[in-house]
């Protein structure tokens, strides 16, 4: 069975066949930079991670490009307030949100492209719009997308939504950069420099501006992945209007289909409920952290749903996926132990066991992956696929604890195990328990020892200690333990 997605283009589950295999451009709606991003935002980044791992996993070559909108009206709104320039505001969460990819072990995109790094694209791409009649200059001073005008050259804008045209006033305009369905108008391409954007302008044909939001995400996915390409992703609060413009702007200015398909996650929830500053159940990735939760269990937690239904996240679902982990963790540093200890015990040795067909043992290492790879193909079934290891794992323990494992064997489950977390991207527990910032103390600390500077050494350690972490020096080098 091939790869099947659900397509909100088609409002269907879709059989996935790239443009150009083995190649897949894949483009993912990236952050906005005006603060750190929640566990909402991080919700719809791990699915993309998800995305791009099976994709990988099933042999396909991969371009992953995410964008990070580092101008649009929130971005402007803050630089003003707190009196930074863009680059200096932006900078902070962009290296925030890298730093927080890397807690959740996604695999970094190949490209990261800033939209003020594209605003020449940009500006080519709306001459195009402006030369083929569909975006025009209003009279104050923006240029903008003509809805009416690309309906009247036989396009569609309403792929994505089903939308109702009848109450819509031809010309009637919508400047900020989100709007509902209910206010769909011609948006805005390029937006006249007005007093409150203070420094944020850069020159245009069209007089001086900044780009809309919509415009910066169809200049930098079609400049990376050309004209027309095979995945685009986002949160479903995305679909209208940002999509639904992205889609209007490419095919208007191209002539060509954008996307062939287009997959949004569902929300979270938090305790039920919408995320709110004053709910008080709002959450950065690193309040989790400051709470003692590790990256590697918040990115499980992240991972058992499937990624079309609402998810509800808890401060008690992240304790139930520690004990998740600890149940994989102790059946892997078993199946360890017994693929590095020489064989042992008739069982182990018995050759009869090996003329068992490959596949034909609940648990054994072929049935576990053409079962999990049967559960990633039908539409990305995370749950089906948890179940099939979950399985793995109780088999795996009962033929550990009956002492019918050989080394063999259990270097097979091995091996099959690292396949399936080339897509889960949960890591070994060591690696991925350590902060960023006590791995880099650590090699601090060495740094002053191999200088004899005892003192600083001396220093670091005790701030280790403060933080939680004892060095416990070993043959083989310094080891960290949480204490
Ligand atoms: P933003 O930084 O606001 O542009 O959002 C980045 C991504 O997070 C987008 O794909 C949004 O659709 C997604 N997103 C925002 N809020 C949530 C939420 N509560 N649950 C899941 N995804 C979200
Ligand atoms: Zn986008």
């Amino acid at each position: 069975m091939g790869l099947k997605l659900f397509n909100t283009l088609s409002r269907s589950i879709q059989e996935f066949a790239p443009l150009a295999p083995p190649k897949v451009g894949m483009y993912c709606c990236g952050p906005t930079v005006y603060d750190f991003a929640h566990i909402g935002n991080w919700r719809t980044f791990v699915f993309g991670d998800l995305v791009r791992r099976t994709l990988e996993f099933k042999g396909y070559a991969v371009t992953h490009v995410m964008n990070i909108t580092d101008v649009e009206d929130k971005i402007i709104k803050h630089v003003r307030e707190t009196k930074t320039s863009l680059r200096e505001f932006t900078g902070k969460y962009e290296a925030a949100f890298l730093e927080d990819l890397k807690t959740l072990n996604c695999r970094l995109p190949h490209h990261t492209p800033r939209a003020t790094e594209y605003i020449s694209e940009i500006i080519s791409l709306i001459e195009k719009l402006v030369q083929r009649g569909i975006a025009y200059k209003a009279a104050d001073g923006s240029v903008y997308f003509s809805i009416e005008k690309y309906r009247g050259c036989g396009c569609t804008y309403g792929q994505l939504l089903k939308l109702n045209f009848d109450e819509m006033k031809a010309g009637e305009r919508v400047k900020s950069d989100e709007y509902a369905k209910e206010s769909v108008a011609d948006f805005a391409l390029w937006k006249a420099r007005v007093p409150e954007d203070g420094d944020v302008f850069w020159p245009s044909p069209f007089g001086e501006g900044r780009p809309g939001w919509h415009i910066e995400c169809s200049a930098m996915s079609t400049k990376i992945l050309g004209p027309s390409f095979d995945l685009h992703l986002g949160g479903e609060d995305l679909i209208f209007p940002h999509h639904e413009d992205e889609i209007a702007q490419s095919e208007g200015a191209t002539g060509k289909p954008f996307v062939k398909y287009w997959l949004h996650g569902a929300h979270l929830l938090v305790e039920g409920k919408k995320m709110s500053k004053s709910l008080g159940n709002f959450f950065t990735l690193r309040d989790l952290l400051a709470k003692g939760f590790t990256g590697r269990e918040i990115r499980y937690l992240l991972l058992t749903a499937h990624y079309r239904e609402t998810f509800n996240f808890t401060l008690e679902g992240l304790q139930g996926a520690h004990a998740a982990l600890a149940r994989i963790d102790e059946c892997l540093g078993k199946l360890r132990e017994a693929a590095g200890a020489p064989a042992s015990g008739s069982a182990r040795t018995d050759p009869q066991k090996n003329l068992q067909p490959a596949g034909s043992v609940t648990g054994a290492p072929n049935e576990l992956l053409a079962r999990f790879t049967d559960a990633l193909d039908d539409d990305l079934n995370i749950s089906a696929a948890w179940g099939t290891v979950f399985e793995w794992v109780r088999e795996t323990n009962r033929q550990l604890a009956e002492n019918s494992l050989n080394a063999a064997d259990a270097s097979s489950a091995l091996t099959a195990w690292n396949k399936i977390d080339s897509v889960l991207g949960l890591g070994t527990k060591s690696e991925a328990e350590v902060p960023a910032e006590i791995s880099s103390l650590l090699a601090a600390r060495q740094a002053a020892r191999q200088a004899k500077d005892f003192k600083k050494s001396d220093a670091i350690r005790d701030e280790l200690k403060a933080k939680g972490w004892v060095i416990e020096d070993t043959p083989k080098g310094p080891k960290l333990k949480k204490l």
